[in-house]
């Protein structure tokens, strides 16, 4: 069986769109057909080379998405032909299969365990997880890898606490998401920073109480103005190392911590005042917000789908598979902010 697959074939270069040959489902694999995919800023990363020379070319690309399950491999008990699911690139309980490779040409196309910018996908079992009961296809995207991500960061690394004072720098598909999950979680006031007027507007909808412009305004100051003694906790999301210096600078002394989740570039290096260790604040890392898909997932979809958000407009409005490059171009210019892709569109 073949199907349609947006393809990386040379990074900076624009994706293909190919027919590829579906190889035979090794165990733990499962054959999804792809209803939605995301798109985050890796794949921009990905596709312009910001993370050296890419050795897997040509390969499939997106890490978070849904659909239906077609096929299982042997082994597999998690899901069943039939099956909603949604993809990520998080790993949950499940069997490790490794990357599929499918046939492209004569050639052969890499694929890591789970990829979603194609019509249908060879996916390890331990990338899906059921599609939460009341949650959209579209708007469940969002549990493959921005929800998961920016809620985890709020709830799981940094288990904000009601009143806590709160900022997050970069406010995108993440930020937005740990926006949400700060509000819900009660904390004040909900600070979004960004230079990007577009997102600070749907910083506002999506739970903060105050932003800032970070290309005009000194930020520090500005946040000392809102909270004199310091924030309580800061989610850096937007990859600059200058920003994640900010970041842990803008916290309280004695508590105030900052977790990175953006991702730099390749060669990028931090260099930060190690006095602010001194002070009593801490700098945390994480990997997908420190989420469990089979453990989390439920509840970031009951958040998403209870209407406190209109969580539908994170996402822009559906690009063709033919157009994914489009997609990625838009999100890195921040004219969207979650690009959707929608694969019943011809
Ligand atoms: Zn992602």
């Amino acid at each position: 069986m073949k199907t349609e697959a947006a393809l990386l074939v040379q990074t900076g270069r624009p994706l293909v769109l190919a027919e590829i040959e579906i190889p035979a489902l090794k165990p733990g694999q499962v054959l999804v057909e792809i209803a939605y995919s995301g798109a985050c800023g890796t794949q921009v990363m990905e596709w312009r080379g910001d993370k050296g020379e890419d050795k897997w070319v040509p390969h499939c690309l997106g890490h978070e998405g849904t659909g239906t399950v077609l096929e299982t491999g042997s082994a597999v008990t998690k899901v069943k032909a039939g099956d909603k699911v949604v993809l990520s690139w998080i790993k949950g309980n499940g069997i490790e299969a490794g990357g599929a490779v499918y046939e492209w040409d004569g050639k052969k196309v890499n694929a890591g365990g789970v990829t979603t910018f194609q019509r249908h996908a060879v996916v390890s079992e331990n990338r899906l997880t059921l599609l939460p009961a009341g949650l959209p296809m579209d708007v469940a995207v969002l549990l493959g890898c921005a929800a998961p991500t920016g809620m985890g960061a709020i709830y799981n690394v940094l288990k904000v606490q009601p009143g806590d004072a709160v900022a997050v720098f970069g406010t995108g598909g993440i930020g937005l998401n740990a926006l949400m999950a700060a509000a819900l979680a009660g904390a004040m006031p909900v600070i979004g920073i960004d230079p990007n007027p577009t997102r600070r507007a749907l910083a506002k909808i999506y739970g903060a109480s105050h932003v800032i412009d970070a290309s005009e305004a000194d930020v520090l100051a500005e946040i000392k103005k809102i909270v004199p003694q310091g924030i309580d906790i800061a989610v850096e999301s937007s990859g600059l190392p200058a920003v994640m210096d900010q970041a842990i600078n803008a916290t309280r002394q004695q508590g105030g911590r900052a977790v990175v989740i953006g991702n730099a570039k390749q060669g990028a290096m931090l260099s930060l005042n190690p006095a602010v260790f001194n002070q009593g604040k801490s700098l945390l890392g994480t990997w997908g917000g420190d989420s469990v898909p089979d453990r989390d997932y439920g509840r970031y979809g009951r958040l998403l789908a209870s209407g406190r958000f209109p969580v539908r407009d994170l996402l822009s409005k559906p690009y063709r598979l033919a157009n994914a490059d489009q997609a990625l171009q838009d999100l890195a210019t921040g004219k969207v902010g979650r690009p959707l892709i929608d694969m019943s569109l011809r």
